[in-house]
C-alpha cells in the first residue's frame, strides 16, 4: 500500500516551448481512487507517465510513501498500468500474459505463480480463457485480462490511462463496476486517467480536473461538480 505525492510536478517538451504539466501538486491516499479528468491534450497521460517511471520530470518530485520515485531510475516502483490498447503480447496465451507480470516483479515459485494466475483469473470471471491468445478474445474480454495482468501482481499503486475508451457503452458501465469493486476488495490506491467526465464522477473518490497542463481543481464529485 502507499500513498503517491506529487509535489510542483512539472514536464516540458521541445525545451520549454511546450508545457505539458505545468507545476501539479496533488496527494492520493492510501487506497484512494483518483481520477485526473481533462480534454486531450491537457497533460494526464504525461502525468501519469511521469508516476509510472516511463517519462522523467522536468522538475518538481514524485513520492510514494517515503520513497523519492522522482528519477526513472529510481527503486522499480510497485505500479501496475493498464492501457486503452490492452498492451498484450500477441504470441503468448491469457495464461502466459499473465504470468509474465508476475515472473517479473516477485520471487514467487512456478507453481505459486500458476495458481495466484487462476485465483485472479477466478476473480476477473475468465477462467476459461487462460489458453486462448489475444487475438481470439473480444475487446471487453481483453480488457479483463489486461486488468487481471495488473492485478495479480498485488502492485503498491494502479495507474489507468483510458482503460475503457475503446469499450462500447454498455461494456464501459460494467467495466466501471468491476474496476470499482476490484480496487475496492483490494485496497490499492488508484490513479484513473480519462476525458470522461461522467466516468471521472462516478468512479473517483476524488477527481482533479487537468486543464492546459494546470491542475485546477481537486475535490470530491459534488464538491468539484457543484459549483
Ligand atoms: P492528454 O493525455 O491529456 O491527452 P498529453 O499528456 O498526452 O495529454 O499531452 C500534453 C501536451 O504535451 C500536449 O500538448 C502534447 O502534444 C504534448 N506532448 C506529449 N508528449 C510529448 C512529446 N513526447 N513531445 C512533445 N510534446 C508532447
Ligand atoms: P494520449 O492522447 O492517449 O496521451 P497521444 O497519442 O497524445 O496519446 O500520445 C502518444 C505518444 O506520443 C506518447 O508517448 C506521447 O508522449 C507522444 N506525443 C504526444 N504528443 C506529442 C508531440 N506533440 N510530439 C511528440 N510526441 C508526442
Amino acid at each position: 500500500m502507499a500513498t503517491v505525492t506529487l509535489d510542483n510536478l512539472r514536464k516540458e517538451f521541445d525545451n520549454g516551448r511546450i508545457v505539458a504539466v505545468d507545476d501539479i501538486s496533488l496527494d492520493v491516499a492510501d487506497g484512494e481512487f483518483v481520477t485526473v479528468v481533462g480534454p486531450s491534450g491537457c497533460g494526464k497521460s504525461t502525468t501519469l507517465r511521469m508516476i509510472a517511471g516511463l517519462e522523467s520530470p522536468t522538475s518538481g518530485s514524485i513520492h510514494f510513501g517515503d520513497e523519492d520515485v522522482t528519477d526513472v531510475h529510481a527503486r522499480k516502483r510497485d505500479v501496475a498500468m493498464v492501457f486503452q490498447n490492452y498492451a498484450l503480447y500477441p504470441h503468448k496465451t491469457v495464461e502466459q500474459n499473465m504470468a509474465f507480470g508476475l515472473r517479473m516483479s516477485t520471487d514467487l515459485s512456478k507453481e505459486e505463480r500458476r495458481e495466484r494466475v487462476r485465483e485472479t483469473a477466478e476473480m476477473m470471471g475468465i477462467e476459461n480463457l487462460l489458453d486462448d491468445r489475444p487475438d481470439e478474445l473480444s475487446g471487453g474480454q481483453k480488457q479483463r485480462v489486461a486488468l487481471g495482468r495488473a492485478i495479480v501482481r498485488e502492485p503498491d499503486v494502479f495507474l489507468f490511462d483510458e482503460p475503457l475508451s475503446n469499450l462500447d457503452a454498455k461494456l464501459r458501465t460494467t467495466m466501471r463496476t468491476e474496476i470499482q469493486r476490484l480496487q475496492n476488495e483490494l485496497g490499492i490506491t488508484a490513479i484513473y486517467v480519462t476525458h470522461d467526465q461522467e466516468e471521472a464522477m462516478t468512479m473517483g473518490d476524488r477527481i482533479a480536473i487537468l486543464n492546459g497542463g494546470e491542475l485546477q481543481q481537486v475535490g470530491a464529485p459534488k464538491e468539484v461538480y457543484n459549483d
